[in-house]
C-alpha cells in the first residue's frame, strides 16, 4: 500500500473502519478505529490534536460526526485522549459519553470536559450492546497502564487490544505482512510491558475470546492467520524487569526465589500430614534451589534421635545419634539467629528448634553437586526453617501422644474381664512391695501362683463365654480373698497370681487352700449343665533382695509340681524343685 492508500478510512472487518492518520516520519503510527452503528456509533482511541483533524475527515466519508455516541478510550495517554476537548466542543448531542474505566476516568475529569459525561465500563456489566453486536471490555491492568482495558467485537471477532500487540516500525503498514511483524512488537513490548507474568497473565485472559483479528492503537493490524502466532510469541517475551536483570540487577534470581518461597509457603498452608508436606516441599524448593533429597533428625530429651527420610518414607525411624548431629547443632548454635552451616561439600544442615530443652531438630538438605548457596538461597532457607519447624513440631507432638496411648493401653491397671490387676501394673506394684519387705517395713511377701485345671476342657465343652465365666468368678473369689494391701493379679489367660503381705510363709499357703476350696465348692451351670472346676497352686515366700522374676520362677515351680501331683493342689516352694519348670 502506498501513502496516499492512507488517505482513505479503511474496512478492516464488516462496518469497522480504520479512521487514523499516517504520518511519515513517524514510527509510532498511532491508530483511531470507528465501529459503524447507526445513531450508536462508536470512536475507539480517538487521537490526538495532532491527527484529529484528518481522522474527522475520515469519519465523515463513513458517518456523520454526530452519529457518534460512545468514544472508548482504552487509556490516559495523549495520543488517545488529545482530542477529547476538541470532540467534547464539537459534539451536539446530550448523550455523548466517554466510555473508560474508573481509574482512567479519576485523571480524564481533570480536561474538565463539559458534554461528555463518563460511561464507565465496571458499571455496566464489563459491556457495550450495540444493536447485533456486543462490545466485551477487559482490563489488562499493569500491562501498560493501572486501569487500561481492551475491547473484543464478537460480530466481527476483532480486538481492540490498545498497546497490546502495538508496534515499532520504520516503514509502516496497514496489515502485519508475516510473522517478522513480531521484531516489531518485541522492541515495543520489551520497554513497555513491565514483566513477563503480567504479559502472560493478561493476554491468557484474553484468549478465551474468538479473536479472528487484532487492531492494535500503534503498528500493524494483525490478521487471523498470525493472531495465535503473536499470542504464543508475546507470551514467551522477556520484557520490564527482565530487560533490567540482564544487566544490572539481580531480579531474574529474586524472582525465582520469591517463587520458591510462595510455593513452599503454600504447601506449608495446604498440607497438614508431614508426609504431604515434605513430598510436596521438595519440588517447590527446587524452584530455586537444586535439593535432590532432604532429610530430618529429631533429638527429644532421653531419647534416642527419630530419623526422618525417604527411606523410611518420612514415617521415622529410632536411631542412635550420628556423629555429625551434635557437631551440627553447636557449629548452628554458635550464630544468633540460628543459620544453616555445611559441614560437608554439597550438603546444608538446617537448625529446626532453637535448641530448646525438649527437643531439637536438624534438616539435611543433599544439594546438586554444582549447587551454589548463594546469599539470597541463604535467606530464603532461612525463611523455610520457620514453618518447617512448626511442622516437625507437630508431627513430633503427634508422635508423643500416640506414644503415650500405647503406653497407656499397656499400663492400663485393671484387667477388664476380672477386674484384677494387670501384669503390666503389677511389676511397679510389686517391686515397690519387696522393696518395702527388703528394707524391712513388712514382715514378708508370699506369692501364690495360681493356674484353672484343664481349662481348656471346660472351654473346648461349654464354649468361650462360659470359660470366661469361669475366669470372672475366679476373679471375684481372688479379690474377695485378698485385703486392700495384697496384689491379686490376673498374669494371662486363666493364670492368676496374689502378692499377699504374709509374716510367714504358712500365711500363704493357707490363703492358697482357702481359695482353693472354695473354688473347687462353686457349681458352674450351662445350658441345664452342672459342672465344676478346680484349680492348683504354688507358693512362694520372698526372700530379701530377691528379684520379681526369680520369685516368680520359684512359686511356677511350686505350681508346676501342684500340677504334675495330680491338680487340685497348693504346692510349696522347695528348694530341690528344678526352677526350669516355671517360664
Ligand atoms: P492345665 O490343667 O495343664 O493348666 O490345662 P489347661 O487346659 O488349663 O491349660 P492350657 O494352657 O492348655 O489351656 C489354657 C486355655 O485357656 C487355652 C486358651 O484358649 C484359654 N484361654 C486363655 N485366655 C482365655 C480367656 O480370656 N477366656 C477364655 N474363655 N479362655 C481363655
Ligand atoms: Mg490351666
Ligand atoms: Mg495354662
Amino acid at each position: 500500500m502506498t501513502e496516499t492508500g492512507y488517505e482513505h478510512a479503511v474496512e478492516i472487518a464488516p462496518r469497522v473502519w480504520w479512521v487514523g492518520h499516517y504520518l511519515p516520519d513517524d514510527v509510532f503510527q498511532c491508530h483511531v478505529y470507528l465501529i459503524e452503528n447507526g445513531d450508536q456509533s462508536v470512536l475507539i482511541d480517538p487521537g490526538s490534536a495532532l491527527t484529529f483533524a484528518h481522522t474527522l475527515q475520515k469519519i465523515e466519508s463513513v458517518i456523520p460526526f454526530a452519529d457518534i455516541r460512545y468514544f472508548i478510550c482504552h487509556h490516559q495517554d495523549p495520543d488517545i485522549t488529545g482530542a477529547l476537548d476538541l470532540i467534547d466542543r464539537m459534539i451536539s448531542r446530550d448523550d455523548a459519553v466517554l466510555v473508560t474505566h474508573w481509574r482512567a476516568a479519576a485523571l480524564l475529569k481533570h480536561y474538565n470536559l463539559q458534554r461528555l459525561s463518563f460511561w464507565n465500563i465496571e458499571e455496566h456489566d464489563w459491556r457495550l450492546q450495540l444493536g447485533d453486536r456486543t462490545l466485551h471490555f477487559r482490563l489488562t491492568p499493569y500491562m501498560h497502564f493501572p486501569g487500561a482495558y481492551v475491547s473484543f467485537d464478537d460480530a466481527t471477532g476483532v480486538l481492540f487490544s490498545s498497546d497490546i500487540f502495538g508496534g515499532f516500525t520504520e516503514q509502516w503498514r496497514l496489515y502485519a505482512e508475516d510473522e517478522q511483524y513480531f521484531e516489531s512488537v518485541r522492541a515495543f513490548h520489551e520497554h513497555y510491558m513491565p514483566s513477563r507474568e503480567i504479559v502472560q497473565h493478561g493476554l491468557s485472559s484474553l484468549e478465551s475470546w474468538p479473536i479472528r483479528m487484532i487492531a492494535p492503537q500503534h503498528g500493524s493490524i494483525i490478521r487471523e492467520n498470525l493472531v495465535h502466532f503473536m499470542f504464543r510469541k508475546l507470551k514467551a517475551l522477556d520484557c520490564g524487569l527482565y530487560l533490567m536483570a540482564k544487566s544490572d540487577t539481580s531480579i531474574h534470581r529474586l524472582m525465582a526465589i520469591n517463587h520458591m518461597l510462595r510455593e513452599s509457603l503454600k504447601v506449608f498452608v495446604l498440607y497438614r500430614d508431614f508426609r504431604d508436606i515434605v513430598h510436596h516441599l521438595l519440588p517447590a524448593l527446587a524452584k530455586s534451589l537444586p535439593v535432590e533429597s532432604i532429610e530430618f533428625y529429631v533429638a527429644e530429651k532421653d531419647r534416642s534421635v527419630l530419623y526422618l527420610a525417604p527411606s523410611n518414607r518420612y514415617r521415622g525411624t529410632e536411631i542412635e545419634a550420628p556423629s555429625f548431629l551434635a557437631e551440627a547443632f553447636a557449629a548452628a548454635e554458635q550464630s544468633h539467629p540460628l543459620k544453616h552451616c555445611s559441614l560437608a561439600d554439597h550438603v546444608v544442615y538446617l537448625p529446626l528448634g532453637a535448641g530448646s530443652s525438649q527437643w531439637r531438630a536438624l534438616a539435611v538438605l543433599k544439594l546438586a553437586d554444582d549447587a551454589q548457596v548463594t546469599p539470597d538461597v541463604d535467606e530464603a532457607l532461612g525463611q523455610i526453617s520457620g514453618p518447617l519447624m512448626v511442622a516437625i513440631e507437630r508431627e513430633v507432638i503427634y508422635r508423643n501422644i500416640e506414644r503415650e496411648r500405647d503406653e497407656l493401653y499397656l499400663r492400663s491397671i485393671r484387667d477388664p474381664l476380672t477386674g484384677l490387676y494387670t501384669r503390666y501394673y503389677m511389676h511397679d506394684a510389686v517391686e515397690r512391695m519387696l522393696d518395702s519387705h527388703d528394707r524391712g517395713v513388712i514382715a514378708g511377701v508370699t506369692l501364690v501362683m495360681m493356674d484353672v485345671d484343664h481349662f481348656k476342657q471346660i472351654n473346648d465343652t461349654y464354649g468361650h463365654a462360659t470359660g470366661d465365666m469361669v475366669l470372672e468368678a475366679l476373679g471375684r473369689s481372688l479379690l474377695a480373698a485378698c485385703r486392700k494391701v495384697d496384689v491379686p493379679v490376673r498374669i494371662g489367660g486363666e493364670e492368676f497370681a496374689a502378692f499377699i503381705i504374709s509374716r510367714t510363709q504358712r500365711d500363704g499357703m493357707q490363703f492358697a487352700e482357702r481359695l482353693r476350696r472354695h473354688f473347687e465348692q462353686q457349681h458352674f451351670d450351662c445350658d441345664g449343665h452342672r459342672f465344676k472346676v478346680t484349680l492348683s497352686a504354688g507358693v512362694a515366700e520372698h526372700q530379701k533382695n530377691e528379684g520379681l522374676q526369680d520369685l516368680i520362677r520359684r512359686a511356677d515351680a511350686a505350681l508346676y509340681a501342684a500340677k504334675e501331683s495330680g491338680r487340685n493342689k497348693v504346692v510349696c516352694y522347695d528348694p530341690n524343685m528344678s526352677q526350669e519348670a516355671g517360664r
